[in-house]
């Protein structure tokens, strides 16, 4: 099917951009790498009558090193993300996830803000971006404001962001000394959205003792879950078997999959402890290497 007719507008600065989300708000999209919108626009889930597409924006693409941490523009193309070698050290969980994204060639075209703006609950990113305490710079005509990762998403494919918003810029702090991180996914094929995943940062004083630690999932509701309950079994000791499976059975009580034609609940519930493990054994490994 062809989307319905829109009238397209294709700014070349930011300030043009928001100039235009100011005067259609509602009635209006914008078009990042087109890989979620152009299907939907296709089977008119959504019929916006005004399309501003934002790829001729060169100032919203870019990744550069902030503070020991990362500061990366909207538009950059998540196969950028992957292979930027400031991302693998300075962000290296980000690093590790960006492979389970999609496909290489939706990866080519995808950004990262536009993974963020969709807010699928299956996506990895957000979960990822939850436990590295990532900051995402909002902005519109009137006023630019920071919200962290875990305020960012409301709901199935909603988020704080206004109609005449838009996201501009992800900021990924530096990664505290003494700390393991680790992604885990389960897809019926690499690439697909996954079934159910994790993504886990630990940071340890210089004794190996846990002093935070963040569990957060995706694919197991309708937004990230940060498993705070859970992630109390880690906290205060050295994580030993016994403490990574009581965190393991603890999230059950903070997970609420549904059944889909990909997986039972059951079944997404099963692999939630099984990756949490994992997960978490790989971070107490990478951690150690530090203490
Ligand atoms: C077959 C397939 C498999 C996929 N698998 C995965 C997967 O495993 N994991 C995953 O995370 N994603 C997956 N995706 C989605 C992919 O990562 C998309 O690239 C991403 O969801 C949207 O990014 P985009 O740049 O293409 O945005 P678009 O499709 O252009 O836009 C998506 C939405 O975000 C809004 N938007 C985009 N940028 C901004 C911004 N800067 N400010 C405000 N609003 C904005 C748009 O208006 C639109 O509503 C898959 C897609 C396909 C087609």
């Amino acid at each position: 099917m062809k989307p319905a007719s829109f009238q397209y507008f294709a700014p070349t600065t930011l300030d043009e951009a928001l100039a235009l989300l100011a005067e259609h708000g509602d009635a209006a999209k914008v078009l990042a790498g087109g890989q979620s919108l152009t299907p939907m626009m296709n089977f008119r889930l959504v019929s916006p009558a005004i399309l501003i597409d934002l790829n001729r924006i060169g100032e919203l693409a870019y990744i550069r090193e902030r503070d020991g941490g990362l500061a990366i523009g909207a538009m950059t193309r998540q196969r950028q993300v992957e292979r930027d070698a400031r991302v693998a050290k300075h962000a290296p969980l980000v690093a590790e996830t960006m492979p389970f994204v999609a496909h290489p060639q939706i990866r080519n075209r995808g950004t990262l803000g536009g993974i963020f703006a969709h807010a699928d609950p299956a996506a990895e990113l957000p979960a990822v971006a939850i436990a590295t305490s990532t900051k995402l710079k909002v902005k519109s005509i009137k006023r630019e404001r920071w919200v962290e990762a875990r305020d960012f998403f409301t709901g199935l494919f909603s988020t704080v962001l206004a109609p005449d918003e838009l996201l501009v810029e992800i900021v990924v702090p530096a990664m505290p000394a003494h700390t393991g991180y680790a992604f885990q996914e389960m897809s019926r094929r690499h690439g697909d959205y996954a079934l159910a995943g994790v993504a886990c940062t630990l940071t340890f004083d210089d004794r190996g003792v846990c002093q935070e630690a963040r569990i957060v999932f995706l694919g197991l509701g309708t937004l990230p879950i940060d498993a705070r309950d859970a992630a109390k079994h880690i906290v205060g000791a050295t994580p030993n078997a016994e403490a990574i499976r009581a965190a393991s059975e603890a999230i059950d009580a903070e997970i609420d999959p549904s059944d889909d034609i990909h997986a039972s609940a059951k079944f997404r519930r099963h692999l939630a402890k099984v990756l949490t493990r994992r997960a978490l054994e790989t971070a107490v490994i990478r951690g150690k290497r530090n203490w």
